[in-house]
């Protein structure tokens, strides 16, 4: 169990990457339909290499990445999708 203090800190970067995905998001034009996005946030979420908010494999948030549309998983894992 993390400390109080730990906590605060962990809840406030949180935040911060949803702003900040928030913010890029608002500049992209090719963006994925919601049912994919749903989908492949599903997949993202039970993956092995997603290590908190970070695609492991690649290093983007993968929240950012899922709402790409001209992007594909670096493990294949959204294919059954397109
Ligand atoms: S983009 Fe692919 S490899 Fe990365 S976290 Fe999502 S499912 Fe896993």
């Amino acid at each position: 169990m993390a400390c109080v203090g730990c906590e605060i800190k962990e809840e406030a970067a949180q935040v911060d990457v949803e702003a900040l995905i928030e913010e890029q998001l608002s500049l992209e034009t090719n963006l994925v339909e919601a049912h994919i996005l749903e989908k492949r946030l599903e997949i993202c979420s039970a993956c092995p290499f997603r290590v908190g908010t970070t695609c492991g494999k690649c290093g983007c948030y993968y929240k950012f990445r899922a709402n790409l549309a001209n992007k594909d998983c670096p493990a294949h894992y959204w294919q059954e999708l397109a």
